[in-house]
């Protein structure tokens, strides 16, 4: 069964010069699609609706400048088991806990800069691709 879900490189992927490396990785997995891709900068609204379950978390704060702080890549992914499958590919939310051979795993350091966003769940993707992606949706 075909799925979609929003993925975002976020600032620091783009300022180390990360897009193509971390693609690469999406799309050498059989089978999926990028079926739409741009770079953009994200304004607060933006940033405050799609981490609104974050808001007052002691993080939430400096996550919302961080990812402010230069473009982000927004892509929208498709194809079978996509959800779990870029999260897999990402690891976890701590880079030093993540795997090496995985994307945070083998480039991140710091909780916050960790390199990419994937949707977590099927209700998450399609609440995620109507803010990024209104059109296509
Ligand atoms: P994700 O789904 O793996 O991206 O993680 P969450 O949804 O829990 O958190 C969203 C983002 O907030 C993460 O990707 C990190 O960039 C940041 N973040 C989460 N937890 C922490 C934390 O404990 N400390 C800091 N500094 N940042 C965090
Ligand atoms: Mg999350």
């Amino acid at each position: 069964m075909s799925e979609r879900t929003l993925v975002l490189l976020k600032p620091d992927a783009v300022r180390r010069g990360l897009i193509g490396e971390i693609i690469g990785r999406i799309e050498r997995k059989a089978g999926w699609t990028i079926s739409a891709l741009e770079l953009r900068s994200l304004d607060q609204a933006t940033l405050e609706q799609h981490y609104g379950e974050h808001q007052g978390k002691p993080f939430y704060e400096p996550l919302v400048a961080f990812m402010a702080s230069g473009p982000v890549v927004a892509l929208v992914v498709e194809g079978e088991r996509v959800i779990e499958g870029v999260r897999a590919l990402a690891g976890p939310t701590d880079p030093i806990a993540a795997a090496p051979g995985s994307i945070r795993g083998d480039f991140g350091v710091i909780v916050r800069e960790n390199l990419i966003h994937a949707s977590d769940s099927a209700e998450s993707a399609e609440r995620e691709l109507k803010i990024f992606f209104p059109s296509a949706v």
